[in-house]
């Protein structure tokens, strides 16, 4: 027996589906925000990271795994994404001719040597946007809000997001100094952390955890004191933005980010599970006025982004009940009531699978109680038996699960019969049942009306009926 490396965790079965499920609905919607997917490499140049994320970050300082590899060169497996993504723009000379911007999305695994703790892995996976090539405020919003909605989307609805400016370079350079000189008397009684960010990046104290340097830090300058006008105007146009959008979110002077590459707009998506579980930050941001340049693009052109952590998704909607709408089941099981039938049931199971059924079959041999036992377990929509007198017949028996009834059909109408099934089924399903209805207690009565005052909702099935999002049983 092997045990996981530490940190680390096996995705599988319907675990891996909810991870399927997350990543396919964020896809979709970057999709929608005219986002293009980029694939860059897990491993890349150690120094890579050294300039983006920052020689003062934690990252960089005690997280990553680096090694050299045959020909002697420093490797890094990726601790983020956004440094990859850049430097591919770059590479592929994406920005070269001022066609801004370029959208990227990404999902894949990061690799950071963190001490392993409630949404905290040392792989996990991340789902990001970058945005290269910003030469406006919209386009930060743009970012948050695609990371505002695609959570919403999933089903997160007492989201909170944190927001603050860290200023253009000027701004910072002031508030660095203030800040220098704030914690100049305090840094002796700091913890040794705090002690080497001091001398590293007075910025990165912020973001220590320790409750008696959170004292000191609790009345240390604040940066929305030493905003140059440019930066102030850019973070209100952003706010403006923001509250027309009707995207609540709440200041937090206190908000730095752990990379030192952000500059303006840095932002972080919050959010407490019904169990009253909180995991850090589900998603998190900013903008770059540097980053591209320092990677050897264009020397001003700027750039935003967001990255989401999957496993910290994942594990919040499992506490608050936000995978019921994952059908793990099939649709059909083939059930051979004799191992010489198998090569009967094996040809239905193509005809099935190559017309689109999820289907198994049973090829254990076992009784018919226990294929039944499985085709339940399986969550099949029905159970197909062949017998004797099928084989005969060229039929099947299907029996429907739901309502156990049972018919035989004849196996050229298979095909037919269970789409129609289904059909029906679905249709079942998708009967109007809103939120409110009318006196009568009957009929759908929807907020939306059209000019006639006739029902008029945005869902509609094949006959035009009503059919809102939500429906019922
Ligand atoms: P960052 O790249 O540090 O800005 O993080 C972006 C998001 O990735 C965070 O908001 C988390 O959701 C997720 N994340 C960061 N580090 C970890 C980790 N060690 N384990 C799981 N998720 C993480």
């Amino acid at each position: 027996m092997f045990n996981l490396v530490k940190g680390t965790h096996d995705i599988i079965l319907n675990e891996a589906d909810k991870y399927t499920y997350v990543e396919q609905t964020l896809i979709q919607f970057a999709e929608f925000y005219n986002f293009k997917e980029f694939r860059t490499p897990i491993i890349e140049s150690s120094d890579l990271f050294q300039r983006s994320v920052g020689d003062s970050s934690d990252i960089v300082r005690k997280e990553m795994y680096t090694f050299l590899d045959k020909g002697d060169r420093s490797i890094t497996l990726r601790p983020e994404i956004t440094a990859g993504i850049i430097r591919s723009i770059v590479n592929n000379k994406l920005l070269a001719l001022g066609d801004y911007p370029v959208k990227a999305y990404y999902v894949g695994p990061c690799f950071r040597y963190e001490r392993p703790q409630q949404g905290r892995y040392r792989q996990f996976n991340q789902f990001g946007i970058e945005i290269a090539g910003v030469t406006s405020p919209y386009r930060d919003v743009e970012a948050i809000s695609f990371g505002y909605f695609a959570l919403k989307l999933l089903g997160f609805e007492n989201l909170k997001l944190k927001i603050n400016s860290l200023g253009d370079d000027e701004s910072r350079k002031n508030y660095r100094e203030a800040l220098n000189k704030y914690f100049a008397s305090y840094v002796d009684q700091m913890c040794d952390d705090c002690k080497e960010r001091y001398k590293l990046n007075v910025l990165r104290i912020l973001d220590c955890k320790i409750k008696e340097d959170q004292e000191i830090i609790k009345n240390a300058p604040k940066i929305s004191d030493y905003l140059t006008d440019k930066s102030k105007d850019y973070f209100q146009k952003v706010l403006n933005s923001l509250d027309e959008l009707g995207i609540e979110y709440e200041i937090d002077d206190g908000l730095v980010r752990g990379l030192d590459y952000y500059s303006d707009v840095v932002f972080e998506f919050h959010y407490t599970s019904s169990k009253g579980l909180s995991y850090g930050a589900l998603g998190a941001g900013g903008h770059y006025n540097k980053l591209i340049g320092e990677i050897g693009g264009p020397k001003d052109c700027e750039g935003c982004g967001l990255a989401m952590g999957i496993e910290r998704l994942v594990s919040v909607m499992e506490d608050d009940g936000l995978f019921s709408n994952i059908d793990d089941g099939i649709d059909c099981y083939i059930m051979p009531l004799s191992q010489e039938f198998q090569p009967n049931a094996l040809n239905i199971l193509s005809l099935l699978r190559l017309n689109g059924f999820k289907s198994e079959v049973s090829l254990e041999g076992k009784s018919l109680k226990a294929m039944f036992k499985k085709a339940l377990k399986l969550n099949a929509k029905f159970a197909l038996i062949i017998g004797e007198d099928e084989i005969k017949t060229n039929s099947i028996i299907c029996k429907n699960l739901s309502n156990q009834e049972q018919e035989s059909i004849l196996i050229e109408d298979l095909v037919r019969y269970l789409d129609s099934q289904i059909d029906a089924e679905e249709e079942h399903h998708h009967e109007c049942c809103c939120h409110d209805h009318n006196e009568s207690d009957k009929d759908c009565c929807c907020h939306a009306h059209d000019d006639e005052g006739k029902h008029c909702c945005h869902n509609q099935n094949e006959d035009h009926e009503c059919c809102r999002e939500k429906k019922g049983n």
